[in-house]
């Protein structure tokens, strides 16, 4: 049956890349996905999906089959900006094929997982691997924006909660198994304005914020490390203050923080830590507080959420990964590489607040990911389509044995 997958993908794979690169000549930036999941609904309907649908917050959510057992996958399906063109070998958003490449932006963050899932569910489809599964196929808005948010509401709104999610992101076709976390934090400390000619009559906010500032500089130096993960990090990020002339005494001082977390790192770990250092740099009235997120999607919904993005890890013995594993040595004939992603995906959300274990497949080199001259090997699409198809035969078989 592997063999069947592996030589069916490789019949759809110059479809795949067809698909990729219209995918990437329909720009899509965060908040502006309307088009591209237009598209994507409209392969789903012609690939004969049980059911497609878009949400209210404007994810494309396409099934097929109706078992008891309810999975997923994911590709989020907005992109970064180009950048400077100039330093493009090529236009961003021609979706050229050349090389063995689908070349532009998003080719590989992340639109390449989504085509190669299209074409997994394809397969799935007509080798009658779901008898036992809803499988849902996510197109996910404003992920490069506010990671996890789109599956917030999904979990929360559309009462979807699937038993694995394995998330596209670009894995290189490795198996990736969690990442570090994120907060976006702001440290406040007030002051007292006065004339700046005698600053001795007020409390000047910003030489209260740079002791702050200072202790934080040290905290970082102090963050706990993890094997799997690696270290926790922390750094002042942006400094404002308020002042009502160049000639006064400012009356408030606040940084902007990012907070990377470690396995074991949550919210109020982080917190205290920045408080603590606030105490030790002598303040005990600062101001800490956790960004929020409230841009609307392109539908006009806001979602409005906590700027916290869990850490999550799925854990070496799970059952899931384990199928992973199996399923990837039944596809290629060797062993995977298991290892993590440095940058942030939706497990953020999936994994990290409700606890849904994720498994990470995904085509291209994340390298790639925001960078010039993306583009993602035509091959690595029939590669992950068929690992996506074998990893749901693989769940079948377990469930029989
Ligand atoms: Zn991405």
């Amino acid at each position: 049956m592997y063999q069947r997958i592996m030589k069916r993908a490789k019949e759809l794979e110059a479809d795949a890349a067809g698909f990729l690169s219209k995918l990437v000549r329909t720009p899509s930036f965060s908040g502006k996905e309307k088009d591209v999941v237009s598209l994507i609904q409209q392969k789903m309907t012609d690939l004969h999906f049980d059911d497609v649908r878009i949400d209210p917050l404007g994810n494309v959510i396409g099934r097929i089959g109706n078992g008891p057992r309810v999975i997923a996958f994911d590709a989020h399906v907005d992109t970064v900006y180009p950048g400077d063109t100039n330093q493009w070998t090529f236009d961003p958003f021609d979706g050229s094929i050349v090389d063995g490449y689908v070349r532009g932006r998003g080719s590989v963050d992340q639109k390449g997982g989504m085509a190669s899932m299209v074409y997994a569910a394809q397969i799935i489809k007509e080798l009658n691997l779901n008898r036992d599964f809803t499988i849902l196929f996510t197109g996910t808005v404003m992920e490069e924006d506010c990671d996890g948010l789109c599956w917030q509401y999904l979990v929360q709104e559309e009462n979807i909660r699937p038993e694995v999610v394995v998330v596209t992101e670009p894995t290189n076709l490795n198996i990736y198994r969690g990442q570090r976390g994120r907060m976006e934090i702001e440290v406040r400390m007030n002051g007292v304005s006065c004339h700046g000619s005698a600053p001795e009559r007020g409390d000047n906010a910003i030489y209260k914020i740079s002791r702050i500032a200072l202790e934080i500089e040290k905290l970082h130096d102090a963050l706990k490390t993890d094997e799997f993960l690696g270290k926790g990090s922390v750094a002042v990020t942006q400094v404002f203050s308020n002042s009502p002339s160049q000639c006064a005494v400012p009356d408030a001082a606040w940084i902007r923080l990012d907070r990377r977390l470690t396995h074991g790192e949550t919210k109020e770990t982080a917190l205290a830590e920045i408080r603590e250092a606030a105490l030790r740099a002598g303040y005990s009235d600062v101001d800490i507080r956790l960004l929020q997120y409230n841009e609307p999607a392109y539908t006009g919904l806001r979602y409005t959420t906590e700027k916290y993005y869990p850490t999550w890890v799925l854990e070496e013995p799970s059952p899931y990964l384990q199928q992973a594993v199996s399923a990837y040595h039944n596809v290629f004939n060797r062993q995977p590489l298991v290892d993590k992603w440095t940058f942030s995906t939706n497990g953020v959300s999936i994994s990290g607040m409700f606890g849904i274990p994720v498994v990470g497949m995904g085509p291209g080199n994340e390298i790639y990911a925001h960078a010039v001259n993306e583009a993602a090997p035509v091959d690595h699409l029939s590669k992950a389509a068929a690992f996506y198809a074998g990893f749901v035969r693989s769940l079948q078989e377990n469930q029989r044995s």
